[in-house]
């Protein structure tokens, strides 16, 4: 653990660091509460032993402002005051500053060991919290399948998109695909190279449109859709068609289709220029509508094709 010690008596600094690092830990040291506000935000340490009575800033005011920079950041760390037997209101008033616990001075190495343990201990299930929290986050946007972004997370990258396109004049192309001929693969391979298949489709459509603001999604069952910010008309059907060959390119064997030896996509584009106070609800719908005509139309002309819808 990296420890941040504010503490002006040059005795106490000397036997607390002696402790910290016997107990192998490393420490940074600062004689004042203004000191140590300064300190916490580039050392980052992983846990803060504050005394109480300093110079410039106390530390009752240091923790405070210390507590205020880690809520803004949704961070914590834990603050242990020092404390003389004396100051025994002030324990109160530096718990109520955002202390998490205090240690008596005189500090007596074993007492400091258990309570760095004890803290190390918080700050580890924090940790693991955090992680948890993180992949909860992502399950959010994720597809469970696939692991690009779901429909959920399409609905508000659009709707964001749409937004954003009213507001700059700018415009948003959407490409919707759908796998030709996926009933009779699942019913002749099975669902789990179904699945597989999906797997594939999908990874390969994420590689092909790469460009930072592209957002490939799974629509739902073996639809896909593409949503391409500030990409024309020419550019949203170059994409597409790069996403179709390399579909095709692929390769997965499929006897059951009607189209080719292999799993093939069919996909329709649409492109919009939203104007300012257009209905973002309505604009968003009218899109999707515009690109799925695209599809069918695909569908109906021969399937593996792209078209654009205008
Ligand atoms: P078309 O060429 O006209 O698109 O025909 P199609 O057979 O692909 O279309 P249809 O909509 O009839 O079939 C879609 C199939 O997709 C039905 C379903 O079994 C399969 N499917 C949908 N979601 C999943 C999934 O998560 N896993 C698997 N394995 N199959 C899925
Ligand atoms: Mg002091
Ligand atoms: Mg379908
Ligand atoms: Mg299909």
């Amino acid at each position: 653990m990296k420890v941040l010690l504010a503490e002006d008596s040059k005795t106490n600094q000397i036997l607390i660091r002696a402790y910290i690092e016997e107990a192998g830990h490393e420490i940074v040291i600062v004689k004042d509460g203004q000191e140590a506000v300064e300190r916490f935000q580039y050392e980052r340490p992983d846990l803060v032993l504050m005394d109480i009575i300093m110079p410039i800033k106390d530390g009752i005011e240091a923790a405070h402002e210390i507590r205020v920079l880690c809520e803004q950041e949704g961070d914590w760390v834990p603050i242990i005051f020092l404390s003389a037997m004396t100051e025994s209101k002030d324990i109160v008033r530096a718990i109520d500053a955002g202390g998490d616990d205090y240690l008596t001075k005189p500090v007596e190495a074993v007492v400091l060991n258990a309570k760095l343990r004890a803290m190390q201990r918080i700050a580890n299930m924090r940790q693991q919290l955090k992680q948890a929290n993180r992949e909860l986050l992502r399950m959010t946007v994720r597809d469970g399948l696939t692991g690009i972004a779901n429909r959920r997370h399409f609905d508000e990258v659009i709707a964001k998109e749409v937004k954003r396109a009213s507001r700059t004049g700018g415009s948003v192309s959407l490409v919707m695909c759908d796998i030709d001929y996926f009933k009779p693969y699942n019913d002749n391979y099975g669902h789990q190279s179904g699945d597989d298949c999906l797997k594939y489709v999908a990874r390969t459509m994420a590689k092909v449109s790469k460009r930072p603001g592209d957002l490939v999604a799974r629509y739902g069952g073996e639809e896909f859709a593409i949503i391409l910010p500030e990409t024309d008309v020419g550019g949203a059907h170059a994409i597409a068609e790069n996403v179709r060959s390399a579909i095709d390119e692929l390769n997965l064997s499929h006897n059951y289709s009607d189209v080719a030896d292999h799993v093939t996509i069919s996909s329709g584009v649409a492109t919009i220029s939203p104007h300012k106070g257009d209905d973002v609800a309505e604009t968003v719908k009218r899109l999707i509508k515009q690109a799925d005509k695209g599809l069918y139309q695909s569908k109906d002309q021969g399937r593996n094709q792209v078209v654009v819808s205008a």
